[in-house]
């Protein structure tokens, strides 16, 4: 069996060290899926794993949020497109064509830009890198199904969720609980898989064991630059 934490971590994706999380918590982890997403060969093969439960259900489309959920999305659809026959098999007309689409921020809010069009009645799969909250992937499954298209599952190639809920980052940001006490392999009631799971230990930042170490920390990452 593929020892998939092995290669997230000899590839970069999974770093150890004191690092300040977007949400403004520490951690002794960092997930960084660009380490796997700039190899072609092994995206293409994690994707293909992950989309193996999908091969004949007559997915339509796979769609994520920039940025994360761009590379993803097309490698997960590139598999599908010698399988099925989902719009043709309906008579919609169209010669069926799997697409891999993304959705942009458009001030603040997730959107279907550049032409892309979600028919009503599509089968829809949801990717995205890393799913921490799972915000990003509620705001796509919102904009999706105000099209009249189904979400059927969620893909992402790392599992983040904490096992505990975490305090908020700053005042007026809310806990989401609802997706906390779910099955694992469901999000928002929604199937879902993923590649590996990481589960690091998060702390707030006045009372971090690695702060109190004297341990120098890192900001890799940023919600401005996603
Ligand atoms: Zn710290």
């Amino acid at each position: 069996m593929t020892d998939y934490n092995k290669i997230f971590k000899k590839l970069g994706a999974v770093q150890k060290g004191h690092f300040i999380l977007t949400s403004g918590n520490h951690s002794d982890t960092y997930v960084q899926c660009a380490r796997i997403l700039e190899n072609p060969k092994v995206t293409a093969k994690l994707a293909k794993e992950l989309i193996k439960p999908w091969n004949d259900q007559g997915i339509d489309i796979v769609v994520g949020p920039a940025l994360g959920g761009i590379i993803l999305s097309y490698e997960l659809a590139r598999p599908l497109s010698r399988r099925n026959s989902g719009w043709q098999r309906k008579g919609i007309g169209l010669r069926h064509k799997i697409k891999a689409m993304y959705l942009e921020r458009v001030d603040g809010k997730l959107a279907l830009r550049r032409g892309f069009m979600v028919p009503a009645g599509s089968k829809v799969i949801v990717a995205e890198d890393v799913i921490t909250t799972g915000g990003s992937v509620k705001e796509v499954i919102d904009v999706i199904e105000q099209q009249g298209a189904k979400v059927l599952g969620i893909i992402s190639l790392v599992d983040r969720r904490p096992a505990e809920p975490q305090p908020p980052a700053e005042a007026g940001d809310k806990l989401r609980p609802d997706y906390f006490g779910e099955k694992d392999n469901q999000i928002f009631g929604i199937k879902y898989n993923s590649i590996i799971q990481v589960n690091p230990p998060i702390y707030p930042p006045d009372n971090c064991p690695l702060c109190k170490k004297g341990i120098p920390t890192e900001k890799p990452g940023s919600r401005g630059l996603k």
